[in-house]
């Protein structure tokens, strides 16, 4: 093993979350001068965790996310770092659409957050009356009811925007994006960035109206908004591998059981090695933390076990002289929960992207999730293409080429985000601070989702675990520890 006077730092998974905090705490511990030494463990055979982007006639094709959604400059900065800025592509102009009652209903751009941010938007919606109008804007200011209660997110928007848009746009978007009915799904877990600001909240929604009326600042880059890279998203991960210079990579390695003991940590590996930490990362799918936060502190188990995690598919199919990716003017659709269908959206690829046209073929990635009476688990991969192909074929009424189906199973990935999440998660955190200090970090889906948030919350975490073993280490520095160092001291003196 590793030399005993080096900090011995293990992280394990090699997504976006592990990648990004072993990048950032290389850099901060080599700038200081500290003597470390960091072994990223990865189950899989290749890093990227659910980013995984493949090719398809030198096109490239992500079986897992497909987007960015930038919420502000910081992730940027990150891309820039990575040298991934100039990489960024929009997606191309053409409207997304809600399918409800047998109807494709468009959705305005600047109404596709769950937060009617765009005034234009909302006035120029011909679905709604004058008096929903009005009432959504006005719930927009209204004050932000505590969230030390969580609530379910469906009241939340109708007491916010009112039940009409609420339940026709709103409810619909959040339950196709997450896979489950906003009645089951957390406003504290979703709304947490409002929330910080609630006081002033009704100065910010003024401000972004104005703003939706008169029009962005010239000049000012756009931070807000959805985005992919040229080469799709596994880019970032592998510029990260390539910072990646002291880190030991170790692919195919799997943690087995986590034991801490006497300030350490012993991990035993699927290959029946150990490996001693003194700072731990898990970096994993909440469900992987949760069982080694189990183990450590097993006081949390009970909780934690009760936790269900949603599963979905990614199929991607491709089809020769469709039709129907003509005359839809779109780059997708969300099938709200109360359609029963397994389908839970589309996005039409080759449409979405600049740059991913294939002549006379389309890509399309429908996303399956848990509903009704399908169950991910036991039902074969061609049943899943089948369930794809023939609801777009029921939808648009046509009959379909299909050149080749691709199934990605995302077997119970995401914990559902229920009411009382966020307390859950708070609850598990102070213990783990209570029992391991900073010596313990947990990133990944827990507290947070989607590519960007993971990335920035991980580079945060680097720099903490970074402060902290500076400010250990100028203090074992400055207190003489052995009785060679006591002499040495008084030697020198
Ligand atoms: C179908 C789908 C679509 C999505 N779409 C989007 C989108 O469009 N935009 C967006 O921003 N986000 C999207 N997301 C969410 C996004 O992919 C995740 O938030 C993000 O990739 C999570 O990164 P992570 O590093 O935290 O976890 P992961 O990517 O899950 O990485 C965890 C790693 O840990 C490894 N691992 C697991 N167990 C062990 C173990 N015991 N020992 C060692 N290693 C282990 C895994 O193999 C994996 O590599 C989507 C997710 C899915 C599933």
């Amino acid at each position: 093993m590793c030399s005993k006077d080096k900090i011995q730092i293990v992280v394990a998974g090699g997504g976006i979350s592990g990648l990004v905090y072993c990048w950032k705490l290389e850099q901060q511990l080599s700038k200081h001068g500290i003597s470390f030494e960091i072994t990223l463990l990865e189950k899989n055979a290749r890093l990227g965790g659910k980013i995984e982007t493949e090719r398809y006639k030198g096109i490239a094709v992500e079986r897992g996310p497909d987007a960015l959604h930038m919420k502000g400059p910081e992730f940027i900065s990150l891309l820039d770092e990575l040298e991934l800025k100039e990489e960024m592509i929009r997606p191309s102009a053409g409207g997304f659409f809600i399918y409800q009652n047998g109807e494709f209903q468009k959705v305005h751009e600047g109404l596709l957050r769950p937060f009617p941010h765009n005034l234009r938007a909302i006035f120029l919606n011909k679905d709604f009356s004058l008096f929903q109008k009005i009432r959504a804007l006005v719930g927009g200011c209204l004050p932000f009811p505590s969230l030390q209660k969580d609530a379910p997110l469906s009241r939340f928007l109708r007491y916010r925007f009112g039940k009409r848009l609420s339940q026709s746009l709103f409810e619909p978007l959040v339950g196709g994006i997450y896979g489950a009915s906003p009645d089951k799904l957390s406003t504290a877990y979703f709304y947490s960035d409002l929330w910080k600001h609630r006081f002033a909240l009704p100065l910010l929604v003024l401000r972004i109206w104005l703003r939706s009326l008169f029009g962005k600042r010239k000049g000012r880059p756009n931070f807000i908004g959805m985005a992919t890279l040229r080469d799709g998203l596994a880019s970032i991960t592998s510029q990260i591998e390539q910072k990646l210079t002291q880190t030991k990579i170790c692919t195919e390695s799997k943690i087995d059981s986590v034991v801490y003991h006497d300030s350490k940590y012993f991990l035993k590996l699927s290959d029946k090695s150990t490996l001693v930490a003194d700072i731990l990362c898990l970096a994993l799918p909440a469900r992987e933390s949760f069982q080694f936060v189990s183990q450590l502190a097993p006081e949390l188990r009970s909780n934690l076990t009760d936790i269900p995690y949603t599963s979905s598919a990614v199929c991607t199919i491709t089809l020769r002289d469709a039709n129907f990716t003509k005359d839809f003017l779109g780059t997708g659709f969300i099938i709200p929960e109360e359609e029963c269908s397994a389908v839970a959206a589309c996005t039409f690829t080759s449409k979405k992207w600049p740059g991913r046209e294939i002549e006379n073929e389309d890509i399309l990635r429908v996303f399956l999730k848990e509903r009704g009476d399908f169950r991910l688990t036991g039902t074969p991969d061609e049943t899943i293409g089948h369930i794809a192909l023939s609801t777009l074929e029921k939808l648009f009424k046509e009959k379909l080429n299909c050149t080749s189906i691709h199934i990605k199973r995302w077997e119970k990935t995401q914990p559902l985000y229920f009411p009382g999440y966020p307390d859950l998660v708070s609850q598990v955190t102070n213990t783990c601070q209570l029992q391991f200090g900073d010596s313990l970090i947990l990133l990944g889906e827990i507290q947070s989702s989607g590519i960007p948030a993971n990335a920035l919350t991980a580079s945060k975490s680097a720099t903490l675990t970074a402060n902290s073993i500076i400010k250990r280490n100028i203090l074992s520095h400055s207190l003489p520890s052995t009785p060679e160092d006591i002499e040495k001291k008084a030697v020198g003196a």
